[in-house]
């Protein structure tokens, strides 16, 4: 919803509280994943959810009024920074075609020009070829 690259609940947990917070099950027998919900409600609030049915239940106490009112501002403007760096790199990825189409311009131009300069020798010695026939004739 916010953040497309970041994978917010990794960074939230640790390692060791996934193994260590044992193991929920729902009246089926299924073992519960330990999710993260980032809704305005409850923002970073951990939960088992649902698996084979409707059954799940909170890990951790409601969120404090106060990071209820900060982090969804701070999941806002990571996704705001996000889109920001998003653009830049697609900036800097067409400066770099932009540069590429340049160079081959550049490659063109250069051949153009040696192909000039031979043209120009081939004229040269055109003229001294004929200046020597006709040295010859006169
Ligand atoms: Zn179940």
């Amino acid at each position: 919803m916010h953040s497309k690259g970041l994978n917010l609940t990794r960074l939230c947990t640790e390692e060791e509280e996934n193994e260590s917070s044992g193991e929920i099950r729902c009246n089926h027998g299924y073992v519960l994943p330990l999710l993260t919900t980032w809704t305005p409600r409850n923002p970073g609030r951990r939960y088992w959810g649902p698996q084979s049915c409707d059954f799940w239940v909170w890990k951790d106490s409601e969120i404090d009024p106060r990071s209820k009112f900060v982090i969804p501002k701070l999941l806002d403007k990571m996704g705001e920074l996000e889109n920001a760096l998003e653009g830049f790199e697609n900036l800097a990825n067409s400066r770099t075609t932009l540069k590429v189409e340049n160079t081959i311009e550049e490659d063109k131009m250069k051949k153009t020009e040696a192909q000039l300069v031979k043209l120009q020798d081939d004229m040269e010695k055109m003229k001294r070829e004929e200046k020597k026939w006709k040295s010859k004739i006169g």
